[in-house]
């Protein structure tokens, strides 16, 4: 019998944690989730784990692991790329803690601790993780090292999606569905459960087209980005499509971009983005962001929902300019400043929500499957039952509801509820 308890990412996008337990009890991810009022935990784990498996950076589902290490002596298991980008972005978490005043539930020990108890595994190998479970990694298409994770337990088989696309896209082939085997329970993420993602192309086509008319009308292209994938799938893009401008790279984005040109076979193309990386100017001082003002520019900065990060260094000179853009790339989550900029026009700056008078749009480059990807790869993996986490409530209702019109058992997990599978 498999037991699985929701310890976040129940009918909620953040804070990603689910623990399995057939004997072996086993914790896929462990997020956390940001929210403009505050960081919110998954609930504590108060048993003796046997793994963790993290299947990839993101915060969501990566942010609370060294928390778990004050107590847990288990294995952690995640792809090389995964570890190296988490552990920026953990270092990071301490580093904004410590300005905030705020506690991050961890310290340094407890990342070395992480890192010490850490066997990272590639994909498409399969290993035993306990004498009755054996994991295998495939390629999720979602960022660089994202994995799917197959768990074969004693008796079932139980995939975990993690995070997706179905599709390929700039930097990553689609998610390896066709080399799963069985699949006797999915676990999947439900983001875009109810729609579909306009068209790649044309959306880069749009893009592109709105940068280089910013330029040719003397303005800068502003374009605050995640600094994990997104900003380096957006200077893929420019560096495809031949943009006339200089560009600038500047934040958090940079350390990233040096783990995804480490990892050269985690990635669909590594030349392309290596030689597109080659192209731009690493910001690496004052100087060099007053020489990106001074002339037509296309900077690629952080953060993506504009929370903070290198975009403040430069909206002070470009907010009030009608020939500048802004341009969003990522999903904007209520009530964060990328959000309101784009409901209202306006932005806080130093403390003063100023209108801005430079252009401002958004762009759906998502990582996230869309409606018909999920419907695909569970038809794909057609397993026994369908378990919807990681999508807004309303999302996840409508979704699982469909699931089920076309045939399957679907759950609606509820936070803290364990269950039979
Ligand atoms: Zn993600
Ligand atoms: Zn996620």
């Amino acid at each position: 019998m498999v037991r699985l308890t929701f310890k976040g990412a129940s009918q909620e996008v953040g804070r990603s944690a689910f623990l399995v337990d057939d004997g072996d009890k086993i914790l896929l991810d462990y997020g956390v989730k940001l929210t403009p009022h505050g960081t919110e935990y998954p609930l504590p784990v108060k048993t003796n784990l046997n793994a963790a498996i993290i299947s990839h950076a993101h915060l969501d589902h990566s942010g609370n692991l060294p928390h778990l290490f004050k107590e847990t002596n288990c294995l952690a298991y995640m792809t090389p790329p995964t570890l190296d980008i988490a552990k920026i972005l953990w270092y990071d978490t301490l580093k904004i803690a410590g300005l905030e005043g705020m506690d991050a539930k961890f310290d340094k020990d407890e990342i070395t601790k992480t890192e010490k108890f850490t066997f990272p595994i590639g994909y498409d190998k399969p290993m035993h993780i306990t004498d009755n479970t054996q994991v295998t990694f495939y390629d999720a298409g979602h960022i660089v090292g994202s994995a799917i994770t197959e768990l074969k337990l004693r008796n079932k088989t139980l995939v975990y999606s993690g995070d997706y696309r179905y599709v390929e896209t700039r930097l990553h082939g689609p998610a390896e569905f066709e080399k799963v085997k069985e699949c006797d329970y999915l676990i999947t993420e439900s983001t875009y459960g109810d729609r579909d993602h306009p068209s790649r192309k044309e959306t880069e086509k749009r893009f592109v087209e709105n940068v280089q008319e910013t330029i040719d009308r003397g303005g800068h292209a502003l374009l605050p980005s995640f600094a994990v994938g997104r900003s380096q799938e957006i200077i893929d893009v420019l560096s495809e499509y031949n943009v006339e401008a200089p560009i600038y790279y500047d934040g958090m984005g940079q350390k990233v971009a040096r783990v995804y040109l480490d990892n050269p076979s985690f990635l669909k193309d590594h030349k392309l983005l290596k030689r597109a990386l080659e192209k731009v100017n690493w910001v690496k001082n004052f100087k060099m962001r007053k020489s990106a003002l001074k002339q037509p520019s296309i900077i690629v900065c952080t953060s993506g929902m504009m929370q903070g990060g290198s975009v403040y260094a430069y909206l002070p000179e470009i907010y009030n300019d009608k020939n500048s853009k802004i341009m969003l790339t990522g999903f904007q989550v209520e009530e964060t400043p990328g959000r309101t900029l784009l409901e209202t026009g306006k932005i806080n700056l130093e403390g003063l929500n100023v209108k801005v008078k430079a252009d401002v749009q958004h762009y759906d480059f998502s990582a996230h499957a869309g409606r018909d990807e999920l419907f695909r790869a569970i038809k794909k993996l057609s397993p026994e039952k369908v378990i919807c986490v990681h999508g807004d409530k309303t999302v996840t209702g409508k979704f699982a509801r469909d699931i089920k019109a076309e045939g399957f058992e679907a759950i609606i997990p509820e936070l803290g509820k364990e269950i039979e599978l």
